[in-house]
């Protein structure tokens, strides 16, 4: 067999729908874990839907998530152009759809709007529009004097109305249907553009695709495309539709769903190598149910005889999990960068955030939850005294302010604010008290924090408070505290 050749060949239309990103990770797993060549094809042929800026997405798209494409627009290796506009420019897909013309597979049809709509017809509740097939019967002669005059034409394909047609995807097997449910689809359209229908088999073909990688909205014009390639005597490619992907509720995951792209999730909090992992299971399971896979232990695990053809869920809340997964694993350096931001934005007073980085690394699962965790050494926030009752360290209001009056001058005296003294200082009076640890540190921590739930312990707290803050807020509990109990 030839060298596997796959292509991603989005549409520039705007964000990189999680669908997309997971068909161009597939395409290019497919080609990588045959050592193939991974190409990208820009097909814009649809000049209403273009949205400017899209093309730069999809290249800082995949050089962000490493799917590094080895051949297309800014690298021809012979095939190119790799943009459709281009191709059509170059009059390349007119050259094919004329070759049909001559072999009686197509034909030029002059039907106008309203000829048309009035072929719209209802089927199963649905408005179509069904091709009578018309202006196949035209004469050689009249569709040269209308061409000649310059009547606005289509290409169509000339299905037959009898008989079959099948082909077979890896994933969803053979399937075969009526060449009566076939209509006569466009390959030109009265522009000159091609349709995506024929672009993309000229296309496939011209470039040596052998493995046709794509989302399952495709599969039912797939008998369309295999009348196509046999049209010309072409090799019909492996085809591999992706299913479908749905949101929790089972609908079509959509722009609604507020985290339907990859920008979607990154600006959402989502590192890069997650949000890939994460596409990798929407459709897809290695036989030992691992989860976890940097990309390149994808390519060597990749086998898509093990696509799954029903729908994948897309499940935030396991992503979530993956993410943090991440972000425990990931290097410390690299972590407080990507936490700054965030960091930065939860606490404006002047502390050491590296230290606070290192609190709430194995505790977050995206960034944006360092606010909830991390708020209070900005401002100790309102809290309700009853908080210092805790069965388990059989603390209660009345114990913890007497405590932390006895903290107080302790506190005071010490200078080392590092944890490790200000733990032996703790140690040392509880020890001598004959307290349990908890008995302290319990209203130790909400003294300094005003939380049930801290990300680290009291003395890593006033650490980095500093003594000066440390010391004020302990006050401020007790004042809190007479106040309450008196
Ligand atoms: N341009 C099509 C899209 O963006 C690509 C389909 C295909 O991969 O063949 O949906």
């Amino acid at each position: 067999m030839s060298k596997v050749k796959t292509r991603f060949a989005p549409s520039p239309t705007g964000r990189m729908h999680v669908g997309n990103l997971r068909t161009a990770l597939y395409a290019y797993l497919i080609a990588k874990h045959e050592n193939g060549t991974f190409m990208l094809r820009i097909e814009d042929t649809d000049q209403e839907r273009l949205v400017e800026g899209a093309v730069d997405i999809i290249y800082r798209t995949l050089e962000k998530t490493g799917l590094i494409h080895d051949e297309g627009p800014d690298k021809d290796k012979g095939c190119g152009p790799y943009v459709q506009s281009e191709r059509q420019k170059a009059g390349i897909y007119m050259e094919y759809a004329k070759k049909l013309i001559e072999k009686g597979e197509a034909y030029y049809c002059f039907c106008d709007k309203e000829r048309l709509e009035s072929l719209r017809q209802e089927i199963a509740g649905k408005e179509i529009v069904v091709y009578d097939k018309h202006c196949l019967h035209l004469s050689k002669e009249e569709v040269e004097a209308k061409l000649a005059a310059g009547v606005p034409f289509v290409i169509r394909q000339n299905v037959p109305q009898e008989g079959t047609t099948s082909f077979v995807d890896e994933i969803y097997g053979k399937i075969e249907v009526p060449n009566a449910e076939l209509d006569d689809m466009i390959l030109i359209k009265s522009d000159g553009f091609p349709t995506y229908n024929f672009a993309n088999v000229v296309d496939d073909h011209l470039m040596g695709i052998t493995h046709v990688v794509r989302g399952n909205e495709y599969l039912s014009s797939a008998p369309k495309y295999n009348r196509l390639y046999d049209a010309f005597g072409w090799e019909v490619p492996v085809y591999v539709h992706c299913p479908l992907i749905t949101n929790e509720d089972h609908k079509k995951l959509s722009k609604r769903s507020g985290h339907s792209s990859y920008e979607d999730l990154l600006e959402q909090g989502f590192v890069s190598e997650a949000i890939v992992n994460y596409v990798a299971l929407l459709g897809w399971c290695p036989e030992d149910n691992r989860e976890i896979f940097s990309l390149e232990e994808l390519v060597e695990a990749f086998d898509y005889h093990n696509m799954s053809k029903s729908p994948a869920v897309f499940d935030i809340q396991k992503l979530r999990w993956m993410n943090g997964e991440y972000l425990k694993a990931m290097d410390d350096d690299l972590f407080y960068e990507k936490a700054l931001p965030y960091l930065k934005k939860a606490v404006t007073k002047e502390v050491d955030l590296r230290k606070i980085a290192a609190m709430v690394k194995t505790r977050i699962e995206v960034f944006p939850d360092i606010a909830g965790l991390v708020d209070f050494f900005e401002e100790v926030p309102e809290y309700d005294v009853s908080i210092y009752t805790h069965k388990k360290m059989k603390t209660n209001p009345q114990g913890s302010l007497e405590v932390l009056k006895d903290l107080l001058p302790l506190l005071e005296a010490q200078e080392d604010y590092s944890n490790d003294a200000l733990f032996a200082l703790l140690k040392g009076y509880i020890s001598e008290k004959g307290y349990k640890n908890g008995y302290v540190l319990w209203p130790a921590r909400i003294a300094v924090s005003g939380k049930e739930m801290t990300p680290a312990g009291a003395t890593e707290i006033m650490e980095v408070l500093g003594k000066e803050e440390s010391i004020n807020r302990v006050r401020n509990a007790v004042a809190k505290l007479e106040a309450a109990l008196s």
